[in-house]
């Protein structure tokens, strides 16, 4: 599509980590856009901007989500992941999972423990729910849970440029 190779020359920074920057000084644009946009505009652009961000982002060489956050741990994560490491359920959860503030389960400590030195998931064919869906750039999440999508676009270069792409119209 030629119109983005337009605007994308105008989201820099993503190579030298200053988007960062960018990202913090651009929050309250973010937020205004989000809050005004028309929601069915945007849920139509998504899976484009989706693809282009992450033509442009190697969660290999990131993987800030894994490092700094923990997915939720939902029922049926647990029993699947469990069963493919061939542990016991309750073994699973005392060796990995400690409750958070909302009662869902989550890492004991980060980075999590299934991030490899390489940064690849060595449960990543069973790996939860949350983590498959992450950044959520190509769902309606992105517009529902705003204050998420902020905090998300601090850390994660992909919701960044998606973000920044949906500023410019
Ligand atoms: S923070 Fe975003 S870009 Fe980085 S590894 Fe996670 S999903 Fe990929
Ligand atoms: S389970 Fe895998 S994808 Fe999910 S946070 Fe841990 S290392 Fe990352």
């Amino acid at each position: 599509m030629a119109a983005h190779s337009d605007n994308n020359e105008q989201i820099g920074g993503l190579e030298d980590g200053a988007w960062k920057k960018k990202s913090a000084e651009h929050q309250k644009q973010y937020s205004n856009m989000l809050k005004r946009a028309d929601r069915n505009k945007v849920l139509k652009k998504l899976p484009d901007l989706h693809e282009e961000a992450f033509s442009k982002v190697d969660c290999l060489q990131c993987a800030a989500c894994c490092k700094n956050y923990s997915p939720r741990f939902k029922t049926p994560d647990i029993k699947r992941i469990s069963k493919h490491l061939k542990m016991k359920e309750s073994v699973f959860i005392e060796t990995y999972l400690r409750l958070d503030e909302e009662g869902d389960y989550v890492v004991k400590q980060t980075p999590c423990a299934f991030l490899g030195a390489d940064n690849y998931c060595s449960i990543y064919d069973v790996r939860p729910s949350d983590c498959e869906r992450f950044p959520y750039t190509d769902e309606d999440v992105i517009l529902k849970r705003l204050p998420l999508t902020l905090k998300n676009s601090s850390f994660c270069p992909a919701v960044y440029y998606v973000l920044e792409r949906l500023l410019k119209g």
